[in-house]
């Protein structure tokens, strides 16, 4: 019988597994369990719109047995089975997207640590952790012939005919020889098994039954005989379905790591319980880190969905609104109805009324935790901050009522991350704006010409380093009655109205100075003008219009052939020294004025962060001046 070859990803996984130095190699009773449980589930989803199927809930089960002697442990459901193209397509090929991610990243170098195969959920090929051979006999529900797919190891496997009776699938182990470092007998012992399927699966809704043998007094005598007995190993009540009060915050935070493959505990548990012309629960956890892709467009958000216990869907798109896509959980009603089709949930009345409730208890949940829980709350939003400012961003300011008040920021005062109605209550009264600079960088911004004369009135200044920032401030425009303003546009509001028409005089004054620096510059500055918002710089950028030099700085880096320019204005510092050089110039050499304004403005670029145009043409005229 010729070898099939897997796929290049599963024959890496499967090295891998072979060959696993990763400790946790008990989980692989769990992947089984899993699968087993999925096959259950499609065949009764079926059985419930189909009556042909002849399957009532009770008649599903999942039984596992341990032969010592043979050293082999099975598990058998019968739930949908495999027919022979299943077998070759979805045990030779990786069916997991996780896993296949988790190979590439291997393949990359990027992942030295094996342990965190335990995020991944390898699936099936976790059984080559502990088993030298699988072996998989399979009938499909409706088909007459069974198939049994086998495999020693990474060089590939065989399907041939065999005999089943009924449908379902068995898997059979041959549990590995005990070696010097590691013990596998364990996985024959019966005790164990129990121990690992209450740790692992207890919640999964159909029996997981094994015979055990145990031990009796006889009756009316001393002596103990031993028999056997099937049990039931799982308590089979869901956890959502559990009572709040009964549960422990360890059987969340474990139920959400074994579930969700994350090695550490959420930052949140939100446990709903609603009853009502809609009644649902719902189990959802606040992970405490993004997942490796999800800021990608791979990341598939939703939350897995049941109907009276059956499972629907793995990821339900719809019951969450994108800016919350980060949530994982379990969403369970008796009032879905089952025999529904998947693009018919989508338009389901009962779904969206669970939708909104549950984003309406996201919100009240995450600014619960921002109040009483900041610690947590700020490491939330470094996993997922960006996630809520793409909310308010992509839906063009529509959600920003919803939104605005779980933002944070960090302020230029302390580096503390602070929320907008934070900024607000602590402005002084006759401070006019919220004042904002974007950036790179704070330890960047914090050292800009523009933040100077804003810090030095006592006010203070959002920092804004995520490119998505200055466009959500745009789209944001005001929180409560006071508008946003960049340190490096417009109108500051600084001055008194004495001051201000001093600057006007003054501006006034030297307009043929400025002019003629204008013309010198051409058109790489919309203006030049006198400064309003400097103190000790000699100059500094700011922009006219909606588009700012960030901006500019963002959008052009994305692949666009049309790069945009913001409006330029080159600002002087009237109170500079470099102003009175410039002033006595303008009467005795204006051809100077032509070099220095150059140099003013390249020395702009630099402190924005910009390249200058040419550098060498800039070290010359400094080492001119130098002379
Ligand atoms: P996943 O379960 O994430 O899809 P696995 O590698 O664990 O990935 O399994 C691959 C596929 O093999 C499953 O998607 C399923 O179609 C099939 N499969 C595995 N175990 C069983 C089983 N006990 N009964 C029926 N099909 C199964």
């Amino acid at each position: 019988m010729a070898k099939k070859q897997f796929k290049t990803e599963s024959k890496r996984i499967m090295d891998l597994m072979i060959n696993s130095i990763y400790t946790n190699k008990e989980i692989f009773l769990r992947e089984l369990i899993s699968n087993a449980s999925d096959a259950i589930d499609k065949l009764y989803f079926r059985s419930l719109t189909d009556d042909s199927v002849g399957m009532a809930r009770s008649d599903f089960k999942i039984r596992l047995s341990a032969d010592k002697a043979a050293r082999t442990l099975t598990v058998s459901d019968n739930g949908v089975g495999m027919t022979r193209e299943e077998l070759d397509n979805n045990l030779g090929t990786i069916a997991r997207s996780g896993s296949l991610e988790f190979v590439n990243n291997l393949e990359q170098g990027k992942e030295n640590d094996i342990d965190i195969i335990g995020q991944f959920g390898v699936g099936f090929y976790s059984a080559f952790m502990v088993a030298d051979k699988v072996t998989v006999i399979s009938r499909a529900f409706g088909a007459e012939q069974a198939y049994k797919w086998e495999s020693a190891g990474a060089d590939g496997y065989t399907i041939t005919e065999a005999q089943k009776d009924g449908h379902g699938t068995d898997i059979i182990l041959h549990i590995k020889p005990n070696a010097q470092e590691e013990e596998y007998d364990e996985f024959l012992d019966q005790y164990r098994l129990q121990g690992l399927i209450k740790r692992y699966s207890d919640y999964i809704r159909y029996p997981i039954v094994m015979q055990m043998t145990q031990s009796r007094k006889k009756e009316d005598s001393e002596e103990y005989e031993s028999y056997t007995e099937d049990k039931t190993l799982n308590s089979m009540v869901p956890l959502w379905k559990r009572n709040k009060k009964e549960i422990k915050q360890e059987d969340y935070e474990s139920f959400y790591k074994e579930k969700f493959y994350d090695y550490e505990k959420p930052l949140r548990v939100i446990h709903q319980q609603a009853e009502g012309t809609t009644s649902f629960q719902a189990l959802l956890f606040v992970p405490g880190r993004a997942d490796f892709n999800f800021y990608s467009k791979d990341f598939q958000r939703g939350l897995e969905l049941y109907s009276s216990g059956v499972k629907i869907m793995d990821k339900c798109a719809d019951l969450l609104p994108e800016y919350f896509g980060f949530i994982k959980g379990v969403v369970d009603s008796e009032d879905l109805s089952l025999n529904i089709s998947r693009e018919m949930l989508q338009h389901d009345r009962q779904l969206k009324v669970i939708a909104n409730a549950l984003e309406k208890r996201i919100k009240k949940e995450l600014a619960e935790m921002l109040e009483k829980d900041r610690e947590n709350y700020e490491k939330f939003w470094k996993a997922f901050g960006l996630s809520l400012k793409f909310g308010i961003y992509r839906a063009y300011g529509m959600n920003k009522e919803e939104l605005q008040d779980l933002l944070l920021f960090r302020r230029a005062s302390d580096g503390k991350p602070v929320t907008l109605r934070e900024y607000r209550d602590a402005m002084p009264a006759e401070q006019k704006y919220i004042y904002y600079a974007a950036g790179e960088n704070a330890d960047k911004l914090a050292l800009l010409p523009q933040c100077e004369l804003v810090r030095d009135k006592g006010y203070d200044i959002l920092f804004l380093t995520d490119e998505v920032d200055e466009f959500l401030m745009q789209l944001l425009q005001k929180y409560d009655e006071k508008e946003f303003r960049s340190v490096s546009s417009g109108d500051l509001g600084l001055e008194s109205e004495q001051e201000k028409s001093e600057i006007e005089e003054k501006a006034k004054e030297n307009k043929p100075l400025f002019d003629f620096m204008k013309e010198c510059l051409g058109d790489k500055v919309a203006e030049v003008t006198l400064s309003a918002r400097l103190k000790t710089h000699p100059v500094c950028l700011s922009s006219k219009g909606a588009l700012s030099i960030e901006m500019e700085k963002v959008l052009n880096s994305m692949p666009n052939p049309d790069k945009v320019k913001a409006e330029r204005v080159l600002e002087i510092n009237g109170d500079h020294p470099i102003f009175e050089t410039l002033k006595n110039l303008y009467e005795t050499d204006k051809e100077k004025i032509k070099t220095y304004s150059e140099l003013l403005y390249d020395q702009a670029l630099l402190i924005e962060g910009l390249s200058i145009e040419d550098p060498v043409k800039f070290s010359n005229a400094v080492c001119a001046l130098m002379k």
